[in-house]
């Protein structure tokens, strides 16, 4: 059993089991020079935090299976009407309607092209990426909006094509399970436990 907390939910509600805060034994600090005495104490805290997606939810469950969801203005009375959004935008920005979900898995595959780069050779804690980072911004055909993610190989430049990766083995079920690489790059080429569909 996990030593952390797990949810679920059942009949629209969240069931919590295990423990979500942990206390881990505080120990002191000295001063080792003089007047030597006691300066104060380490607090070890561990805590898990319950992140709820809400409307994005159909996002990231589709993304282990390869499919990549973005959302279109359907309002007819909507000055922007038509305007696909990717990252997920549960509403749309113009109107406040509820935006209709639609499967972008084709458009991404198609006209992916890097927009601009930036690569970080430091990150900041609980970083799960290997370093440097290859962050890019990824424009699409008929999409008004520009995604942020990573490129997993290669070397990013601006107007390069690049293709969608989907961590279907072992998903994280966060944003990192979405990856991006150069157009052409073979299977063996990716990261363990990517594929392209
Ligand atoms: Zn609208």
């Amino acid at each position: 059993m996990s030593v952390f907390g797990t949810v679920s939910v059942k009949n629209g509600r969240y069931r919590i089991k295990g423990d979500f805060h942990h206390i881990t034994p505080s120990t002191p600090i000295r001063n080792q020079d003089y007047p030597w005495g006691l300066v104060g104490v380490t607090n070890p805290r561990d805590m898990t935090y319950i992140h709820t997606y809400g409307g994005e939810a159909v996002f990231f469950e589709n993304l282990c299976k390869g499919k990549i969801h973005g959302t279109r203005c359907d309002n007819p009375d909507c000055t922007f009407k038509g305007t696909v959004y990717l990252p997920f935008r549960i509403h749309c920005p113009d109107c406040l309607a509820k935006n209709t979900v639609i499967d972008l898995t084709d458009v991404c595959r198609k006209t992916a092209v890097i927009h601009t780069y930036m690569v970080c050779e430091r990150s900041g804690a609980f970083n799960t990426l290997d370093r440097p980072i290859r962050f890019i911004n990824v424009e699409f055909e008929g999409i008004s909006t520009i995604l942020m993610s990573y490129l997993s190989t290669g070397t990013p430049e601006i107007g390069m094509r690049v293709v969608p990766i989907f961590r279907t083995q072992d998903p994280t079920y966060t944003i990192t399970d979405l990856s991006w690489v150069p157009t052409g790059t073979p299977q063996e080429a990716l990261p363990k436990g990517f594929s392209f569909e």
